[in-house]
């Protein structure tokens, strides 16, 4: 069967000068999410890409990549036909069998890029559905509500058919807003943080806090795994895995137990600002929603964002935990997250952590102990490799 797949691009098409530029990117993210599936020959023209299968290409699974790519809105399969009417009848009487057999009502739509087709497109709609309408005895024509429009584009070398429109990933092209480095945990709520900025067009790397003997090797295995599945989306994750045992253990020994958390993730920040520094990364993103646990109030915030010295994004900060698990099943990383392996923050989560930390305080009991060579060694010892 001759098909191919026509691409709508939805926002993007509104960026005025920068269009073009989005467009190109796109393309890019798309050859590249494609490339391992066979041979594929792209056109573009009015906010649609025309994708063309080689004889040796996967068009089902490069439906379901495609699915992942930020910066698409819709993907329709389509079949080729001749620029000849009963070709384009014929084709599109057997190609849409399945769904115009599961409907009740349709409207034929006819898009003429060649303005010198023999048939005007009141005529093609006219006859095209008249055609249906004779192989599909139970279908009627309802042109306000059709539960399928069948849509007819002739154009210059040849006319597609189709009628399926399967949604995409939405947001914008990856690549088009910069790159940010991602706290990521094995929780449920980090993995959709990365999500929600890679959506929006940034380039998302990840950094993860490891403290073995107390986290194990599988621990980590599990955020990886998250983050392969977070590359479906975002594409190759660079990924940092950080050894932060010993801080763990000196602020356990020096600094008082209500504030652990607070003190941790602070040092956290300034980890991951120098990895950030040094990928190119401009800002840094956390899975943090507001008043969700007792270190993630508003004033642990302010306490911890004072180390930082670039913006910290927290996509999920007005968030219900209900709406972030819908999310994370959509995008599957939820499986994985439940799984019951330890991370280093709830090894030493301290019994009653204080919910208003001021900032004063969380200085004066972080000086108790100078955790600068120890944050030093951890960024020299820092682990880094890609994931996808
Ligand atoms: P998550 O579901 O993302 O783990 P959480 O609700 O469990 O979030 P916390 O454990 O308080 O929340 O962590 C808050 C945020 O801090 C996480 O969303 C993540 O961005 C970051 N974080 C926590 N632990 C780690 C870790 N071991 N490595 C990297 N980032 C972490
Ligand atoms: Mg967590």
């Amino acid at each position: 069967m001759n098909e191919m797949l026509l691409l709508k691009y939805g926002e993007i098409a509104l960026k005025g000068l920068n269009k073009k530029s989005f467009e190109d990117v796109l393309i890019k993210n798309i050859k590249r999410r494609l490339r391992y599936l066979g041979g594929f020959e792209y056109t573009r023209a009015q906010s649609t890409l025309y994708i063309k299968p080689k004889e040796d290409a996967d068009i089902d699974e490069a439906v379901d990549k495609l699915k992942k790519v930020f910066g698409v809105t819709k993907i329709c399969r389509a079949i080729v036909c001749t620029k000849d009417f009963s070709d384009i009848a014929k084709n599109a009487v057997e190609y849409l069998k399945d769904t115009l057999l599961r409907s009740k009502t349709f409207k034929v739509e006819a898009k003429r890029a060649d303005k010198n087709f023999c048939m005007t497109s009141p005529e093609l709609q006219k006859e095209l559905g008249a055609k249906i309408l004779e192989a599909y005895g139970h279908l009627s024509v309802n042109v306000h509500e059709p539960q399928v429009t069948v849509t007819v584009e002739i154009r210059e070398e040849n006319a597609f058919v189709h009628a399926l429109k399967i949604d995409g990933a939405g947001g914008i092209p990856i690549g088009t807003s910069g790159r940010a480095l991602l706290l990521l945990s094995g929780g449920i709520d980090s993995p959709v943080a990365g999500y929600m900025m890679a959506k929006r067009g940034v380039i998302v790397d990840a950094i993860h806090f490891e403290a073995p003997p107390y986290t194990s090797e599988r621990a980590r295995m599990k955020v990886e795994k998250l983050a392969k599945i977070m590359s479906g989306y975002t594409g190759a994750v660079n990924f940092h895995c950080v050894p932060f045992t010993k801080i763990q253990e000196k602020i356990k020994e020096h600094c008082p137990e209500e504030l652990f958390t607070v003190i941790m993730r602070r040092i956290m920040m300034e980890i991951a600002q120098q990895i950030a520094d040094s990928e190119g990364a401009s800002c840094l993103v956390t899975g943090e929603s507001i008043g969700q646990v007792a270190s993630q109030t508003m004033y642990a915030m302010v306490c911890t964002d004072a180390v930082c010295t670039i913006p910290v994004f927290r996509p999920l900060i007005g968030m219900d935990k209900t709406e972030i698990v819908e999310i994370s099943r959509k995008i599957g990383t939820y499986d994985t997250s439940i799984e019951p392996y330890e991370d280093c923050c709830t090894v030493f989560t301290p019994r009653h952590p204080k919910t208003r930390p001021q900032l004063l305080d969380v200085q004066r009991a972080q000086a108790q102990f100078d955790f600068k060579p120890l944050i030093d060694q951890a960024v020299e010892e820092t682990r880094a490799y890609i994931i996808n």
